[in-house]
């Protein structure tokens, strides 16, 4: 009699277990669902920038923003705009290599992270992308043009290092455009 009720009070409190070990896991992938969506951009499918960590082990920094991209979405509707950002995210992802990230800055301005790579190699993958951007405005029927800024990443510029590249992209703005400034 005893034995039959704690064998059953014993069954009773596995399957609460079991059922605690579900729910747990259920919160585990939710957990993960969600540290994603956090990290992701949700238009290009590319890292955000709170995905950015771990600079220092990177060597080159290449800053890029859509040129008069509000012109655009103005001449072509915000559809169209939103389409420039998903093929230009299909470049950059299809061009950076496993070792390199590319995120979306915000808006129309994107960052890669170039690992093994010194000022010149990060010049050539700009050059890589300028061309392109050519090959992109062919396929849409009108002109898409990006304006890059390049830094060197060492352990002295760490904190500075993006805004650098930043510096050195609103130089390509302001020389005019669809070009590539390294920041000295
Ligand atoms: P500049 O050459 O100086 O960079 O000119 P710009 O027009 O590209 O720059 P500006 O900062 O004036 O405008 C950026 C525009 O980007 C305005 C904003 O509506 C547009 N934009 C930002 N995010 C998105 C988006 O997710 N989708 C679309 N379609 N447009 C966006
Ligand atoms: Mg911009
Ligand atoms: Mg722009």
């Amino acid at each position: 009699m005893n034995e039959k009720y704690y064998n059953k009070k014993i069954e009773n409190k596995n399957k609460i277990i079991e059922m605690q070990q579900r729910e747990i896991e259920l919160l585990k992938r939710q957990v993960e669902f969600y540290k994603e969506e956090a990290y992701t951009d949700s238009l290009t499918k590319l890292n955000n920038r709170r995905a950015i960590t771990n600079l220092e082990q990177y060597d080159s920094i290449i800053f890029c923003d859509i040129d008069y991209f509000k012109k655009i979405n103005d001449q072509y509707g915000h559809h169209t705009g939103d389409l420039v950002l998903v093929e230009l995210g299909k470049i950059l992802r299809y061009h950076v290599r496993e070792t390199d990230f590319v995120a979306r800055w915000g808006g129309e301005e994107f960052i890669i992270l170039l690992k093994n790579c010194d000022i010149k190699d990060a010049h050539a993958k700009a050059v890589v992308l300028k061309n392109q951007m050519k090959l992109l405005s062919k396929k849409l029927g009108f002109n898409v043009t990006l304006s890059f800024g390049i830094s060197s990443l060492n352990k002295d510029n760490l904190k500075t290092a993006i805004n650098d590249a930043d510096k050195a992209m609103y130089k390509s703005k302001r020389d005019g455009r669809n070009r590539i400034t390294i920041y000295q």
